[in-house]
């Protein structure tokens, strides 16, 4: 079963799937797509796993959504999103990029473009103030 993301629904691509009850409210959604919510449990991994990839600060909720409704059902991730790609692959989720897709999976890191001090995530610098950037730490197998 594909699991579509929102890029999908946007590029007008006619494919067969399901998608989540957040992606049907940021796009207008066909009445033949089944829409589906995750449960909290796989929403919970799917943090967790975007977390350790460095990814979790620029996905959405409803990002989260679609990987932990694909994680739950077994299904496949249909995305243009390089984030979302990056935390399938990272977790082991089946995905097919719709448009651009990633060609390494990626770890990322956070850091303080002005005093060059790591951070934990995205927001401003503990030591300076200034606005962190997020930066590929380690460059993993490609996808
Ligand atoms: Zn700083």
């Amino acid at each position: 079963m594909k699991v579509l993301d929102s890029g999908v629904f946007i590029e007008d691509i006619l494919v067969k799937g399901v998608t989540t009850r957040s992606v049907s409210e940021e796009t207008a959604v066909p009445a033949t797509i089944e829409i589906l919510e995750p449960k909290t449990e796989f929403v919970e991994k799917i943090r967790e796993g975007a977390k350790k990839s460095g990814d979790l600060d620029v996905l959405s909720s409803a990002d989260i959504d679609v990987l932990a409704l694909a994680l739950e059902i077994g299904g496949m991730v249909v995305t243009n999103d390089f984030a979302i790609q990056n935390v399938a692959s990272a977790m082991k989720i089946p995905w097919e990029g719709s448009g651009k897709s990633i060609t390494h999976e990626i770890k990322w890191e956070w850091y303080c473009p002005a005093c060059w001090k790591r951070q934990s995530g995205k927001g401003v610098c503990d030591k300076c103030g200034t606005d962190t950037k997020r930066r590929p730490k380690k460059k993993k197998g490609r996808v």
